[in-house]
Formats: C-alpha cells, structure tokens, sequence
C-alpha cells in the first residue's frame, strides 16, 4: 500500500529516518518490518510556542515492493544548427531561457559582460584584497549573475508567475541537494552555488549553444523597429532575429542606453534601506526560545513587516549564520548585500530592512524622466561611499543608535570583511528612508522581545533589493512595444524579484520566443 501522511515531531524525531521510522509504523499501525519506503515530501519548522514542532508529510509504501524512484531526467537536444538566438546576461533568467529554449529547439547564444564562475571568484578576492571592484566581474556581475554568491535562497511567493517546482528540478538535476524539493523555504548556500552555475554551462554547451564571457553588449542594432542583434565592447556586432535582455537589475548602462535611443522604458516603485546584523544567537534564542539552540534546529531566521504611514517597512533577503558582502558595481558607491553558506554556520544573522519608495518621493529627480528611481538610488550609494571611510569601508550605527538619533561611540564585531566606520545614518539617509525605518524598528521591538538593540548594527546601503525600472513588454507576446524581437526579461526589466522567479521568466520569455518563429 501507499500513504502520504503528516507527522507533528520533535527536531530530533525528525532529523533522521531511524528516529521517525517506528513512529510512522505506530500511526499506520504496521511494523517496521512492513515498510518498504518513506519518502519525505515536504518539512516546515513551526517554532510559536516553546515546543518546537517540525511538520513532516512523508509519502510510505508498506506491504509491497518500494516502487523504482522516478528521478526526473531534462533532455537536452543537439540545437548546433539550429535558429540563433541572442540572450544578454547569464544570471538565472538569461541561464534559464537558454536551457528552456534548447528544449524548444533553438540554440542560446549568450552574451555575458562578466567571467565565467572560477574567474569571477578571484576578482571577488581581489574585492577584499584591494578593495577595488571590477565593473564587469563582481558579486552581481558575472556568469550566473546576481545570486551566485548567495544564500540560494530558492523561496519566492510569486507561485502563480509559473513552474517553480520545474525551477527546483532543475537546479536538482545540475547539482543542488534534493533538500531543496523538500524544505519549506529552501536555500543551497554560496558553496555550493558556483559548481551548480559550471553543470547548466555544461549542458548549454553540449547542446551546442554558446556562451560568449567579457562580452559586454554596448548598443543594440535595431532596424525598422525590428531588433537585428546586438553590439558587443563597442565592437563586434552579432545578428539575431530575436534578443532577450535579460541583464539584471545593476546594468545601468543597459538603462542608459535604451533611455538615450529613446526605447520606452517605465519608473516604477522599488525599496531601499540597510543591512541589520544581529549575533545569530541572539536570534536562535528569540525565534527558537531557548539560551542555546538544538544541533537539531538550523540557524533561526525572521522575517518582519509593517507599515508606517501607509508605506511598507520590511525585512527581506534574510541570511541566518551569513554574511554581509560589498555588492557594488563601479567605483564611488557604497552597496551591501548578503550571502550564506550552506551550513548557514556564521556567528551573524543578516537581513536586509527595507522602505518602499514611490514615484511621488522622487519629484526632486524628475528631470532625469524614468531614470529618476535609478538617480535617487547612485545618489544614495554614493552618500553612503562618501560617510564610509576607506574604499569600501562602510558606514555602520548600532540599531538602537539610529533609532535614537545618537551616533554610536564604538561598534561590535561584524561580519562585513572590509570593515565598518561608525557613522550617523540616521542623519545622512534621505529622511523618506530614515523614519519609516527608525519607526518600523520601534514596530519590531515592541512586537519581537530583544530584536531592537544595541547589540545589532545597520550598515549603509542597501539599495539593489528591486528594480527602479520596468523596460516594458506586451502582455501576449513579451515583445517590447516599439521593438519587434527584443524580449526585456527578469529581474532588471522589472518582472521579477529573486532567483526563482527571474528563471521562472526567462523560461516564459523563451517559451514566447518560440511562439514568434511558429
Ligand atoms: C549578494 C546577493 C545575494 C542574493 N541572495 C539572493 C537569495 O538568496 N535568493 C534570491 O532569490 N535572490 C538573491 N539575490 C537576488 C538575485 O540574485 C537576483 O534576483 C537574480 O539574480 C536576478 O536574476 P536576473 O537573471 O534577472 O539578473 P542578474 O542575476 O542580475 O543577471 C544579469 C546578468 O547580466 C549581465 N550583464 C549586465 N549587463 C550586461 C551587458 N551590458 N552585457 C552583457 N551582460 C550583461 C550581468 O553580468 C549578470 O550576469 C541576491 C543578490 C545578491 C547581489
């Protein structure tokens, strides 16, 4: 026979087979000797009340033969001589349309400004060794993009956007562990991530597409409206008869360019703040209530919202036994972001805290049209740059501090490798991002005991969590309006937010492709 059933456990029951095989026996009422497999299917820690509960729904067969496991194999077919078809950025969307199109018998050819993984993880050295960034190969540049150095967090709520389920199985079948098909809110880790990016390169190249790296696209060739392909280092020009402009959402250049060629493009809301810092025990001990968390528990995360005056205050990105990184992509600015490794085993748990901004806060950047989100936000980096100390050192208060305007006289240890300077962020930040954050933070102390403290710091800034702009695209095609072909895609053309739900668009942008050439 075969069941799925849901088991209410302790950590320990739930950590391994041996310790939960007896206790699915008793709920079927059969011996152990009578099951042949249990599969876990899904696993949530629910940690409200002191009794910390992990949710189990496992799939048994007992008194039969385990049926064989149906792993789930993706096919990739020869595409050498097939139609050519430009994808710019190789970051989960650009990566994900072109896996999705050799599918649909089309061969990706990818245009990609940055180095291929093992390259790009020596320029991130040189990040720390020299403190200077690479425009081209940094943490957002580079091949797998964005969320190469990361937590991995694979968690996204935009499930009705398409098959992130697929999205999961993929990553699965290039290397992550089948965790990720199972926990609530699943994560791969910074370590893991790079080997996982080289398998999908693998499989795009043994299918005969192409993957071009230092290759930064500088103009798009447009003919009659219709896109022909695309420019590359002011240079060489390559020909399509279709692009997806899958570039993220640091390409300002990419902005720049289309604003300049008169391409339409859209301001839309967006959200910036800071990185928080708390010591990861003081979290485990608020989420898990306890003084010393259970080897059987992960590292505690949270997540935090509120509104203040109608405007949302919130925690987003979370990175439990993380670290905070220097994300920024040129020279003069100042941006933080966060990553963990698998294990999440750091002493720190990070978060970015976040204020949305809308359009009618940037009157004062009207001038610059739809660019003006994108100009509030350099303005910001780069006021952050400027009240950092050396390079990158960034500008830090502790939380309590900056809740109460008072500039903090010394800082504790962080895990923000170039190091911290103490600064009054609540003085400098645009008064449209301090008070919504110093308000949300008084939110969060009354409602989390010991969340709003001293012993947690902010670090300055954290602008790149969304896009300032959208580069549109029609709703049934995903054509650009004015540009037959260009297909804008993913997290930098506005339709996305995360690894997930950036692959999940570039798979549809590639499916829409396919539709254009039927
Ligand atoms: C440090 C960090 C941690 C993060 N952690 C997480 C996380 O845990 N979970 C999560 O869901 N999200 C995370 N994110 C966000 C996530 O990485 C992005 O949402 C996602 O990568 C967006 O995918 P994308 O393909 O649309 O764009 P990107 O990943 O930004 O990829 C765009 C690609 O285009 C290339 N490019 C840019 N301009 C050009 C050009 N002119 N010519 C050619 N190529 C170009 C870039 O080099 C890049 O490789 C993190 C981001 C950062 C920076």
């Amino acid at each position: 026979m075969q069941k799925t059933i849901n088991l209410i456990l302790t950590p320990e029951q739930a950590s391994e087979e041996k310790f939960y095989k007896p206790l699915v026996a008793k709920e079927l009422k059969i011996n152990q000797t009578d099951i042949s497999l249990i599969r876990v299917i899904n696993r949530s820690i629910d940690a409200r009340s002191r009794n910390i509960k992990v949710n189990l729904r496992l799939f048994v067969v007992f008194n039969e033969p385990a049926p064989k496991e149906n792993e789930i194999i993706f096919k990739y077919q020869d595409v050498k001589y097939k139609p050519e078809i430009i994808i710019t950025g190789a970051g989960p969307a650009g990566l994900f349309a072109a896996l999705r199109l050799i599918e649909l018998g089309f061969k990706p050819v990818i245009i990609e400004r940055g180095k291929q993984v093992s390259d790009r993880k020596k320029d991130i050295a040189e990040i720390y060794r020299e403190q200077n960034i690479n425009p081209d190969s940094n943490y957002c540049f580079g091949e797998g993009g964005a969320g190469t150095f990361s937590d991995g967090k694979l968690f996204t709520r935009s499930k009705k956007r398409g098959n992130t389920q697929k999205i999961l199985e993929v990553l699965k079948f290039h290397g992550a562990h089948e965790n990720i098909l199972i926990d609530s809110h699943p994560h791969i880790g910074t370590d893991k991530l790079p080997e996982i990016i080289e398998n999908i390169r693998s499989t795009i190249l043994n299918a005969g597409g192409e993957i071009h790296f230092n290759s930064r696209v500088t103009n798009f060739i447009i003919e009659n409206a219709q896109i022909k392909g695309v420019e590359i280092n002011n240079d060489l020009k390559i020909k399509s008869k279709a692009v997806i402009l899958a570039t993220g959402h640091s390409a300002r250049d990419i902005y720049e360019l289309l604003h300049k060629n008169n391409i339409q493009l859209q301001a839309k809301p967006f959200a910036m703040g800071v990185r928080i810092e708390h010591p990861q025990n003081l979290i485990d001990s608020i989420q898990y209530h306890c003084s010393v968390r259970s080897k059987y528990l992960p590292a505690a995360s949270y997540n935090v919202v509120q509104q203040v005056n109608n405007r949302g205050v919130y925690s987003f990105c979370m990175c439990p036994g993380g670290f905070i990184v220097p994300a920024a992509t040129s020279p003069n600015e100042m941006v933080v972001n966060g990553m963990s490794p698998s294990a999440r085993n750091s002493k720190f748990a990070n978060s970015a805290m976040v204020v949305e901004i809308r359009l009618d806060d940037l009157k004062e950047y009207e001038q610059y049209g739809e660019l003006a989100g994108l100009k509030f936000q350099q303005k910001v980096e780069h006021l952050a740059f400027i009240n950092g100390g050396n390079k990158l050192v960034a500008p830090a208060q502790r939380m309590a501090d900056f809740v109460n305007n008072r500039i903090s006289g010394s800082l504790p240890e962080t895990s923000y490798i170039p190091g911290i300077i103490s600064s009054p962020l609540h003085f400098w930040l645009p008064e449209n991002i301090s008070k919504p954050l110093q308000q949300g933070f008084k939110q969060f102390g009354k409602r989390i005991r010991n969340f709003l403290t001293n012993e947690a710091i902010i670090i300055g800034v954290e602008s790149r969590t969304s896009s300032p702009i959208r580069i549109p695209r029609d709703n049934d095609t995903f054509q650009h309006p004015q540009i037959k072909g260009l297909f804008p895609c993913g997290e930098g053309a506005g339709y996305a937010g995360g690894i997930v739900s950036s692959a999940v668009d570039g798979e549809k942008c590639a499916e829409k492709l396919a539709l254009m050439f039927s």
